[in-house]
């Protein structure tokens, strides 16, 4: 339905895109996500990240920061910027599948994450089955441009015994990749050059175009590739920027804030002092304190009322524990935790709707009761 008013819709106020990291295992999505959220989930202190509400919200002080040395990328900086970005903390093309609602879904833009060294890999293909089969536009993240303390061409000579030829790949994630990579030694830029080639031909065996983001002749042909390393940042500030710029333009009648609910419930969770909560990703509208919702739960429809809305405290404090901020309203793009009663039952994966008016109430169960039977289908027929 959101779908056919798409063309009608103004551009004018965007809410924040929502961005998933699919690709191959090993292919560095964790170290993606951290990277673009600032967490450290992989090698953090004292158990990590304890209070995740399945999705960060990185506003856009940070992007606008670390996208610094590659502005000239955002056509229409001028104009304005998205306000943040909603990165979902779940890696990989498993909770791609499982959020869906009718058909649509939930991700605005993909992060597909190859590995520059092994190209595309067996779940590679299966994201893009599922990226193309959903009409979900991404970019493709080379990543891994070198090992540490040694480049990636390194550690393929290294085998042969050649490690003082190579030693050569000069990180520098201030700089676009595009620089960083023309001030490589001729060697280095060779074995680049080789290894991109290799992967396009990969993906033209998947019916794709791709294309190096500099080089890309027409995004709506090509889809754009940008290297990076996501441990040393390299190529991170061209990525955001790449993923703000298709935010802007080919993305923004999608992601136009509208006050039109458009909710999942990523996860059920207890939560001490909360009892039983729902994490949710808020894409487009609003909800506040006191509304009426409805979600799917084992057994039907569950009616309730939203007793806290709340959100983590900020970007740094995501570290402590369970520290949380209450709000009365929040509009999306957020992640957002709601706190209510009679949740033991609920379910993840399906739309969270509002009754504002009464009479809606039976109309959202049957949405749900039909809902709840095609995923029982599905389950089915897998
Ligand atoms: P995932 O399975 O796709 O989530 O991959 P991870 O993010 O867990 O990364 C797999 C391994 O590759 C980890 O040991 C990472 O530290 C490492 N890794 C990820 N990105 C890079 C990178 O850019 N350079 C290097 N050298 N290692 C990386």
């Amino acid at each position: 339905h959101h779908e056919l008013c798409e063309n009608q819709r103004s551009t004018e106020v965007l809410r924040a895109p929502v961005i998933c990291v699919l690709g191959h295992v090993d292919a560095g999505k964790t170290t993606i996500l951290d990277n673009l959220r600032q967490t450290h989930v992989q090698d953090n202190e004292a158990g990590g990240i304890t209070q995740q509400i399945g999705a960060t919200n990185v506003p856009s002080e940070t992007i606008y920061r670390r996208t610094e040395m590659c502005r000239e990328m955002i056509s229409r900086e001028g104009d304005f910027i998205v306000p943040g970005l909603l990165i979902i903390d779940t890696p990989g093309h498993e909770i791609f599948k499982s959020l869906r609602s009718r058909g649509s879904s939930l991700c605005d833009l993909a992060i597909l994450v190859v590995d520059i060294m092994h190209g595309v890999a067996p779940q590679t293909i299966e994201s893009i089955q599922l990226l193309v089969e959903r009409q979900t536009p991404f970019i493709i993240a080379l990543n891994k441009q070198y090992l540490e303390g040694m480049t990636f061409y390194e550690s393929i000579y290294c085998l042969n015994s050649k490690v003082d030829l190579l030693y050569d790949w000069k990180s520098n994630n201030k700089k676009s990749i595009e620089l960083v990579l023309q001030e490589q030694q001729q060697i280095t830029q060779n074995h680049f050059e080789k290894c991109c080639k290799t992967i396009i031909c990969q993906f033209a065996e998947q019916n794709l175009n791709v294309a190096l983001y500099y080089e890309n002749p027409d995004p709506n042909e090509y889809y754009s590739m940008v290297p990076t390393s996501a441990r040393s940042g390299d190529g991170m500030g061209s990525l955001i920027a790449l993923i703000i710029e298709k935010s802007q333009t080919t993305l923004s009648r999608r992601i136009s804030y509208t006050h039109e609910l458009q909710a999942t419930v990523m996860e059920v969770k207890v939560i001490d002092g909360f009892g039983i909560t729902i994490d949710v990703a808020l894409v487009n509208g609003y909800l506040s304190v006191g509304d009426k919702i409805l979600i799917a739960g084992q057994e039907g429809p569950i009616v309730t009322q939203i007793r806290r809305l709340l959100i983590p405290e900020s970007n740094q404090e995501l570290r402590t524990t369970n520290q949380y901020q209450n709000e009365d309203t929040i509009k999306g793009a957020r992640g957002i935790k709601i706190v209510a009663r009679g949740l033991e039952k609920a379910m993840a994966g399906l739309p969270l709707f509002v009754a504002r008016q009464t009479d809606e109430i039976d109309f959202y169960k049957n949405e749900i009761n039909i809902m709840l039977k095609t995923a029982l289908n599905s389950i089915q027929l897998e």
